[in-house]
Formats: C-alpha cells, sequence, structure tokens
C-alpha cells in the first residue's frame, strides 16, 4: 500500500516550526477544567513521536475562562495555536475554523473535555500511513449513560450507516484522523461533522476505523441533550439526497410531482364518476378533499426543503461565507 508519509523531516520533530506534520484541532466549548490536562496529553503523545505537531484549540464563545486560558497557553507555548470565536458557533463551525487554521498534512480531532484518549493519536496515524484518507475512531466500550445517550447512537449508526453506504460502528467519536486535503474544501454547516466519513466517501476516499479508548467526563457537563439527535436526522436526510440525487434533482422532483399528479387526476376520475355515473353529490366528502389537500401540501413541502437546501448550499458556496466568525488568533503560524 502507497505510504502518505506524513512525518516530515528529522530536525522537524517537535513542535512545529513552519508546517507540521499533523494538526491536532480541538474545538472547546467551557472546558476550562479540562484544558491544561488535555494540552499536556497531547503534547505528550506527540512530543516523543516522529511527527512535528501543532495543536489548534478553537474556542467557541466559551464563558467559563477558556479563551483566556487559551490565549494566555499561546504565547507561552509554541506548540499551541488558539483561534476565538466570536459566539458560540456550534461544534461543526469550530470544526471548520480548525480545518482552516491547520496547516498539517494530516489533521486530528478530538473533544476537549477528555472523553477522547491523545495517547490513541499515534495509533490513528499509524493507520493513516498505511494508506487511508480518514481513520474513524470506535469507542467500542463507550463512557456515556445508557439510555440517553449509547441507545440514541445507536439507532443513528445503525441509519447513518443504512443511507451514507460507509459501514461504520461509531460515527459520533470526535476522534478521527484525516488526511488535510480532504477535509480542507468540505462546506460544512448544521451538524455535518459528523458526516464527514459520508461526504468523504463521497469524494472517494479511503475509509477505515479503530478501536479507540473512551473515558467518562471527568470536568464540566456535555453540551448536548436529544434536541440533536434530531438536528442529526434532519442532517441525514440531507446527506441521503446529496448522495442519491443532487446531481439529478428531476429523478426527485419529477417522481414526486408526477405521482402527485396522477393521484390527483384519479381522485378527479373517481368524483367525476360518482358524480356523472351514479349522480351523487360530491360537495360533502371532507375526507376526501382532507386527504387530497395533505397529499399535495406533503409533496410540496418536501419538495419546498430539498429546494431550501440547495439554494443554502449554493449560497453558503458562492459567497464563500465562512460558518463563523473569528475574533483572534493567537500562537504561532497566523495565517
Ligand atoms: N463543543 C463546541 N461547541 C458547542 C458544543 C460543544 O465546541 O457548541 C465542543 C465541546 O467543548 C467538546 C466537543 O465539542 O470539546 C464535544 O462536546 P461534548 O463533550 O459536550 O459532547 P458529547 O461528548 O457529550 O457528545
Ligand atoms: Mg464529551
Amino acid at each position: 500500500m502507497k505510504s502518505l508519509v506524513i512525518a516530515g523531516s528529522a530536525e522537524q520533530n517537535g513542535f512545529a516550526v513552519d508546517s507540521p506534520d499533523v494538526s491536532v484541532v480541538v474545538p472547546i466549548y467551557n472546558e476550562v477544567e479540562s484544558l491544561p490536562h488535555l494540552i499536556e496529553a497531547i503534547a505528550s503523545s506527540l512530543r516523543h513521536s516522529q511527527y512535528s505537531y501543532e495543536v489548534i484549540c478553537v474556542d467557541d464563545g466559551s464563558r467559563d475562562g477558556s479563551a483566556d486560558w487559551l490565549k494566555q497557553q499561546a504565547l507561552l507555548r509554541p506548540d499551541l495555536r488558539a483561534v476565538l470565536l466570536r459566539r458560540n458557533y456550534g461544534q461543526t463551525a469550530a470544526m471548520a475554523a480548525g480545518f482552516n487554521y491547520a496547516l498539517g498534512k494530516a489533521i486530528v480531532t478530538l473533544d476537549g473535555d477528555l472523553q477522547n484518549d491523545p495517547a490513541d493519536i499515534p495509533l490513528l496515524l499509524a493507520k493513516l500511513e498505511e494508506g487511508y484518507d480518514l481513520v474513524s475512531g470506535w469507542r467500542h466500550k463507550r463512557q456515556d449513560a445508557a439510555l440517553t445517550r449509547l441507545l440514541p447512537s445507536k439507532i443513528a449508526n445503525w441509519l447513518i450507516a443504512r443511507v451514507t453506504g460507509v459501514q461504520l460502528h461509531d460515527y459520533g467519536c470526535s476522534l478521527k484522523a484525516y488526511r488535510a486535503e480532504l477535509v480542507k474544501d468540505m462546506h460544512l454547516y448544521g451538524e455535518l461533522h459528523r458526516f464527514l466519513p459520508a461526504l468523504a466517501f463521497i469524494e472517494g476516499a479511503r475509509i477505515t476505523e479503530l478501536p479507540v479508548r473512551h473515558h467518562a467526563r471527568r470536568f464540566g457537563q456535555s453540551k448536548y441533550g436529544l434536541w440533536r439527535t434530531f438536528r442529526v436526522l434532519m442532517d441525514l436526510l440531507t446527506i441521503w439526497f446529496m448522495k442519491t440525487f443532487l446531481t439529478r434533482p428531476m429523478h426527485v422532483f419529477g417522481l414526486f410531482g408526477l405521482t402527485s399528479m396522477l393521484l390527483g387526476t384519479l381522485i378527479g376520475l373517481y368524483l367525476t364518476f360518482l358524480k356523472l355515473g351514479l349522480g351523487q353529490s360530491i360537495g360533502n366528502r371532507p375526507l376526501l378533499i382532507l386527504a387530497v389537500v395533505l397529499f399535495i401540501a406533503g409533496v410540496q413541502l418536501f419538495c419546498f426543503g430539498l429546494l431550501a437546501e440547495l439554494l443554502m448550499r449554493t449560497y453558503h458556496e458562492s459567497q464563500g461565507r465562512p460558518i463563523y466568525r473569528v475574533r483572534e488568533v493567537v500562537g504561532k503560524n497566523i495565517k
């Protein structure tokens, strides 16, 4: 298998001077207690490896002092850069910002709450070196609440795998490694970061997964609840649409439009038959009319949703408008 040779020249080892081998991107939203442990754990997993590295912490509008801590450390540590967003934009936007500032040949993402174990980073990189474009962590012994977290994500993983055709056990695991060029050009929004493997698969990427460690949250609390499951499901619908129909929208609109017209015609004919053939009055059939209205309205709404989705994508891409705004970047290698 072709090697990626992520590691640069030997004298570059240690922290990044110019362009590092690996950028570790961490979205941070109110994780001030975890941060010192996190940065140290990442550094010690890579310091003595063959890779030069940088850590990019993207502060997603924290209100607990995370941003100040990061700023201060980024001035002290040559291996850390702090990208501070203007407000809270969500994990996907924070990751997109990190991807944008990352200079490494490989990009590793993980959560800032120490649930992912930085010690696994070299293992993911070794997989990349085997020739994969994306290596996704699999929390085979996940330390989260069974009913509210494990069950919904089991269902979600099953669904996503079916819809996208990418068989991963654990889409939700933030610990992933990518070849940088794979994620640099992706237009992310909504909750799309968790579908990166699916988006990458559409682009023809070679994808694999690797069992990784997972710990219970030590500090702070999870930023998510069940509302996210709904948003993820909506994004899944979009992915399905993109994968199947984006190149031929008429396959969708044509099918639904025709079906709707056909049904309308059939019902019209039936009513005409009742009126003219049997001489019945058809003005007093609210159920029938309700069915017709509901059906047509449903079709219209569905198509409208798809159109709006397309428009939104076109809008984002044509404007080149980022889904986040950066307030400040502190540390080396400022672009
Ligand atoms: N996060 C973020 N912006 C948000 C919510 C979360 O940057 O609006 C970060 C958070 O700090 C953490 C990661 O995204 O590093 C995952 O969040 P969390 O641990 O709360 O999710 P869970 O592990 O419970 O799925
Ligand atoms: Mg977490």
